[in-house]
């Protein structure tokens, strides 16, 4: 078997006509086996949360961002077949109707649950359109699909993949497609239960699903098509002067991906480290720049400072009512209520009689159901609107330069990384 090349274009890199052709181009200029993982287009996996979120909030289907949704990816098809398509019409028609039907019998099922079933059309209809492209130009595919081949738990919206029957399902499904054609097209973000229910990793996921790909089918390297030239030390939306990694070992990776460089899909780099498959991240735009390659260099210099912002943090305080100290035990129970509602922790800090956790800002719902949980034993207090700053290989200029007009409201520091929760 030739060697395989795992590419994931995300939702950017395939929102328009345009940025579709642009793919083909891309595949079009090398010749080699790929197994591409594409995201949704553009903005539709909000559009359907926000259709989700409106019918639990209302008993009422959200038909504006509804129909929103569908025109624009009608428009996308009207673009790529300029002289109509039926079949891509009705196939729109039909899948929108069962959105709305599947919302309207969703009644008695669990919130995780509907979401993964609403949610994961984005990517069903964007590799649907995309598949359909490819046939018109004669770029030869097969199109596959996702939850049928990654096999996950039950977990809804955060589903952990079973990586046995995965690896079996690439092995048996997958390599054999390569023997009639190099390029197999499939849905990142999404998998199944052995119930055949649909699953998603958790936001931005597609990363993620590359990496399974690529890891279970031994991939020669791993690219992933993002709108920046490659890993920056700065969000550009925040910093005018940029610094774009060359080379980036993968223990750095993750910790940046961790800390919320949101480049990379923090679980990403774990399975490409263990089979040592190198990751590149490089732009649509200019695809025949290098881009940045991670893999498991040493550097000789040494990395520059990292500067990440995490905005729409919640900051909650945790005081025991009858002023006990804070032990183990106060701190299992509450480890276990944030792990019952999903919550993952970016930063606690503890005292003796408080314990405070900074978190990505939740549902208000949410939030209130996690402190009435809480408030029997302990009495709460929460701000929100705050801004995690981590300057991961910080340099004192680094700090000062950054941080001297902001109000700090928690400040942490190990060897390598300084973090600064701070009021905007
Ligand atoms: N479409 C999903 C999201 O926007 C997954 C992904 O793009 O990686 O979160
Ligand atoms: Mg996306």
């Amino acid at each position: 078997m030739n060697e395989i090349y795992v590419e994931k274009f995300g939702g950017a890199s395939v929102n328009s006509a345009q940025a579709i052709k642009n793919v083909s181009t891309i595949l079009l200029s090398e010749n080699k086996n790929r197994l591409i993982v594409i995201s949704a287009m553009g903005k539709t996996t909000n559009n359907l949360e926000t259709i989700l979120n409106y019918f639990y909030d209302h008993s009422k289907i959200d038909y504006d961002t509804l129909e929103l949704s569908k025109n624009y990816h009608q428009n996308i098809i009207d673009n790529l077949f300029p002289s109509g398509d039926l079949h891509l019409k009705n196939f729109l028609d039909l899948t929108y109707t069962e959105i709305v039907n599947k919302l309207l019998i969703s009644n008695h099922k669990p919130y995780d649950m509907v979401y993964d079933m609403i949610v994961s059309y984005g990517e069903l209809i964007g590799t649907t359109i995309i598949s359909k492209y490819f046939e018109s130009i004669n770029l030869k595919h097969h199109l596959i699909y996702a939850n049928e081949i990654i096999c996950t738990n039950n977990s809804f919206r955060r589903a952990k993949v079973l990586w046995k029957e995965t690896k079996e399902n690439i092995i048996n499904n997958i390599e054999p497609l390569f023997y009639d054609s190099n390029l197999v097209i499939t849905q990142g973000f999404i998998g199944g239960t052995e119930n055949n229910e649909i699953t998603t990793l958790g936001r931005e996921g597609s990363d993620f699903s590359a990496a399974v790909f690529a890891y279970c089918l031994d991939a020669k390297n791993v690219t992933i098509w993002k709108d920046v030239s490659g890993l920056l030390n700065a969000d550009p939306k925040y910093f005018e002067n940029t610094h774009k990694f060359e080379q980036v070992p993968y223990s750095e990776a993750i910790e940046l991906a961790y800390y919320g460089a949101s480049i990379i899909h923090p679980k990403t780099i774990k399975p490409l480290e263990n089979k040592s498959i190198p990751l590149f991240i490089k732009s649509f735009l200019s695809p025949k720049e290098e881009g940045t390659r991670i893999d498991c260099c040493s550097c000789t210099k040494p990395l520059m400072p990292s500067y990440i912002f995490k905005d729409n943090q919640t900051l909650l305080s945790i005081f025991p009512k009858d002023f006990s100290f804070i032990v183990e035990e106060n701190i299992s129970n509450i480890f276990a209520l944030f792990a019952k509602y999903g919550i993952k922790i970016n930063l606690m800090q503890n005292s003796a009689i408080s314990y405070s956790v900074c978190f990505d800002t939740i549902q208000d719902n949410l939030l209130q159901k996690l402190i009435e949980e809480l408030s029997p034993t302990y009495s709460i207090k929460y701000n929100n609107y705050l801004r995690l700053i981590t300057i991961r290989r910080y340099t004192e200029e680094a700090i000062s330069d950054l941080i001297k007009d902001q109000e700090i409201i928690i400040e942490q520091r190990s060897r390598l990384t300084a973090q600064f929760l701070v009021k905007l």
